[in-house]
């Protein structure tokens, strides 16, 4: 039996022990914690996403602090805004949702971030904690993905891992991931070569690359865990949209261990760490939380 890992489930569970934490901890500190989600411009798939994301705060008693901004704000106002955020004792993450408009340097901003209200984990600094094995804010797709293995007690240690992709936001951070939960990874991207013998072998394989339908059976050895991170939106017959993943699923699922669907996989994961971090950001700054920011670290 294919076990279907259900990310809106277990995303579910875990917002709603957020929540019991968020409404303890409010009245003790005085203050919620709070999340600045930065956008920039119109793009519809961005509009969403933060819409999404501000739900969710909302559901978990996090305050919002967006800002939905033109998409010819200068470099200079993002990098003020930033500063603004960075001291305001209100706000505990920042986010800047990607992507963002061409004349805009995005690593630039995103190193302005302090690491410490860095809610997405990819600051320099924190992305060197992770290389290094130290506690600190992780990036939210594959700190989704290990908490969904680590849920449904698939072991890590010691399993041969492949992830598709090495992007900066997916595909490195979920390698470096796997490493420390002591599995032996490859990372594979657009010039590796012979990409199957690769994944044939592995017992975990995580796809990021963003093709829609890519992962068939050839690509699988029987019993392997299938985890689909990739978002295609595609155009059906009917002239309508709808999301699917790297993975064709109807063909893969039979013979893998466990797979995530697309959609209800590894999405909502990745909102739920991003408050998640919110909230791991707000104990570590309040002294008075510092037990229970030690419990959210493990
Ligand atoms: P990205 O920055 O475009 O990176 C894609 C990566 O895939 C690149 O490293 C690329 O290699 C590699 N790649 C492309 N074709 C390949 C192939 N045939 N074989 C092996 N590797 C290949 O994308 P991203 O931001 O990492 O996102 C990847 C996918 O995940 C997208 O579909 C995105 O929508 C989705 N996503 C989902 C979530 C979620 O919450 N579920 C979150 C973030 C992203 P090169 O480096 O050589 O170009």
């Amino acid at each position: 039996m294919t076990q279907i890992l259900d990310g809106k489930a277990l995303a579910k569970t875990i917002q709603a022990q957020l929540t019991t934490k968020v409404q303890a901890w409010t009245p003790r500190v005085g203050r919620p914690p709070g999340l600045a989600v930065i956008m920039v411009g119109d793009n519809p798939a961005s509009a969403a996403y933060v819409r999404n994301k501000e739900r969710a705060c909302d559901r978990v008693g996090i305050a919002s602090f967006g800002q939905k901004l033109p998409g010819d704000t200068a470099q200079a106002y993002l990098e003020g805004l930033i500063a603004e955020l960075n001291a305001d004792d209100r706000v505990d993450g920042i986010l800047l949702q990607l992507p963002v408009p061409r004349h805009i340097n995005d690593v630039t901003l995103l190193n302005t971030i302090d690491p410490d209200k860095d809610a997405d984990g990819l600051h320099p600094m924190n992305l060197g904690r992770l290389v290094r094995g130290e506690p600190g804010l992780r990036s939210c797709t594959p700190l989704g993905v290990m908490k969904l293995l680590q849920a449904h007690n698939i072991a890590v240690a010691g399993k041969r891992a492949v992830v598709l992709g090495r992007s900066i936001l997916v595909g490195k951070p979920m390698g470096l991931m796997l490493l420390e939960a002591d599995a032996t990874i490859d990372i594979a991207h657009s010039l590796t070569a012979n990409v199957t013998e690769l994944t044939r072998q592995a017992d975990i394989v995580v796809s990021a690359i963003g093709r829609p339908n890519f992962l068939t059976p050839d690509y699988i050895q029987p019993g392997a865990v299938v985890i689909d991170v990739g978002i295609n939106r595609i155009e059906t017959a009917a002239g309508q949209y709808r999301l699917i993943g790297d993975v064709d699923y109807e063909a893969v699922s039979p013979i893998a261990s466990a797979i995530t669907p697309v959609p209800g996989g590894v999405g909502p994961m990745t909102v739920t760490m991003l408050l998640h971090n919110t909230v791991l950001s707000y104990c570590q700054r309040l002294p008075e939380l510092s037990q229970e920011h030690r419990t959210l670290l493990s």
